[in-house]
């Protein structure tokens, strides 16, 4: 069976030029379908010894533009129902309009791989106008100009990179319930933890234990909210090795924190934050995990010394851990603060998945940029172009820069703390991805050297 590539998007997006070059000339086969506006056509095609059908889903006619994103979503879902992957063809010179946004949105629930093609893409200078597309978060677009054949190669090249891995990675559903795990040291009181929250009658707990290969989670639902419990069964069989993070444990963390979106980092108050505490923290955060910090038996510290205690945890963490979680504090055998505790792991899990508009990225850039120069080597100046956020749960961000080496440590490190602050990312995972874009065409104020660079991105 030869796979199938849906190729779908807006009228005058350059959908059957595209189609045209990528198949070379090759015979077409028109598909007669009584109710279809137009005839959908098939294309052989072949790059790098793979062949495969382009299926052109053809063009829709309406005046009205809300009839017209309904009419190209609908054909688009059928195209994909019988595809092996999807390629998207916008036109980039004119930029993303909301249907775009909302064929996307399709796309991504689809399951099928999706490539994009940022068409109209005429020459180097165009390029950050491709660009604009990663923030339909269906990975790095491909420049291309159908009408003059330029990055066609790139595209079949991904096209048919993407058809050999039949089991690429799926997309998360993004509205799945958010997966929370529990861990610590032992004795920290993660069990009580655990007991207390299933305790309360705000707990709905599923009667079906939700049981992957060898741990048993907890599915339930928490004052209307449905949410998973990581690796329930880990918590009750509880393997004790006093005072240090064992080896049991430590598989436990990483095994509960790899299938978690949030893990919740159990410490023992009375003990203060340990560096076998930051530790777990450090191996959570490794497997892309959102964390926040308890301090659990918080009953057990006096209150005189609780606010200078709070203040000298909080400062801990902050310097020690990159991902800076947020730290509260909690009494499992008093239950107390357990809804909050809740409610703020959950709060992370949301904003793990949320998405920040492009324009909004940009606007932050410019002032990063403003607040701290940029770092220079050999008299070349760090320049950031453009920023879009191309995936979420972890929000993962790529950033246009001229030259990947002038990009220093401590001012990338700045740039993450800031974004952390301004958009509550404090405990989230997030990627920074820094791309290079040699090619871009300089601007007027590079020409003329003007020294009033700070706001240009
Ligand atoms: P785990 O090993 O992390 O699961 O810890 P456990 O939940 O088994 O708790 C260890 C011990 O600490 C038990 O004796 C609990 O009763 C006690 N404990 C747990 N949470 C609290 C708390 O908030 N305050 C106090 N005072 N004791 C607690």
């Amino acid at each position: 069976m030869r796979p199938k590539v849906a190729v779908v998007g807006f009228p005058n997006a350059g959908k059957s030029t595209l189609v045209n070059r990528l198949a070379g000339g090759r015979e077409s086969v028109v598909h007669h379908e009584p109710g279809v506006t137009r005839d959908r056509v098939s294309r052989e095609a072949e790059w790098n010894g793979v062949a495969f059908d382009l299926i052109d889903t053809g063009g829709v006619d309406l005046a009205d533009d809300d009839d017209l994103a309904r009419a190209v979503q609908s054909q688009a879902r059928t195209a994909i129902d019988e595809a092996d992957l999807a390629l998207l063809v916008v036109d980039a010179s004119r930029g993303l309009g909301p249907g775009e946004a909302d064929l996307a949105n399709l796309l991504r629930r689809s399951d099928k791989p999706v490539v994009v093609a940022a068409n109209k893409i005429d020459g180097v200078r165009d390029e950050p106008l491709a660009a604009e597309l990663n923030s339909l978060g269906l990975g790095e677009p491909v420049p291309v100009s159908a009408a003059h054949g330029l990055g066609t190669g790139d595209l079949l090249d991904r096209v048919t990179e993407v058809l050999g891995k039949p089991d690429a990675e799926p997309i998360p559903d993004e509205d799945s319930p958010a997966r929370l795990a529990i861990i610590g040291r032992p004795n920290a009181g993660k069990s009580s933890l655990l007991n207390a929250w299933l305790g309360t009658e705000r707990a709905i707990v599923s009667p079906t234990a939700h049981t992957t290969r060898d741990s048993i989670d907890t599915e339930l639902e928490y004052e209307g909210r449905p949410l998973v419990l990581v690796d329930t069964a880990g918590l009750r069989r509880r393997a004790k090795v006093a005072g240090t993070v064992g080896y049991y444990s430590q598989l436990r963390t990483e095994s509960a924190a790899e299938r978690a979106d949030v893990a919740i980092i159990v410490c023992d108050a009375s003990e203060g934050i340990t560096a076998e505490d930051l530790r777990v923290a450090e191996l959570a955060m490794r497997t892309g995990c959102a964390t926040i910090v308890a301090l659990n038996k918080w009953d057990l510290v006096p209150g005189e010394e609780a606010e200078a205690r709070l203040i000298d945890a909080r400062r801990r963490v902050a310097t020690k851990l990159r991902q800076r979680p947020p730290v509260l504090t909690s009494s499992a055998t008093e239950g107390r603060n357990l809804d909050k505790l809740l409610a703020a792991a959950l709060d992370l899990a949301d904003r793990a998945t949320q998405r920040i508009q492009t324009a909004e990225l940009n606007r932050f850039l410019a002032d990063v940029i403003a607040e701290n120069q940029p770092p220079a080597k050999r008299g070349r100046r760090l320049r950031l172009y453009y920023a879009a956020q191309i995936e979420r749960r972890p929000p993962r961000f790529a950033i246009q820069v001229n030259d990947r080496g002038l990009i220093d440590r401590s001012w990338a490190f700045f740039l993450e703390k800031r974004l952390r602050e301004t958009y509550a990312l404090e405990g989230v995972p997030v990627i920074i991805d820094y791309v290079e874009r040699s090619g871009r065409h300089r601007s007027a104020a590079d020409r003329t050297g003007s020294q009033r660079s700070k706001h240009r991105l």
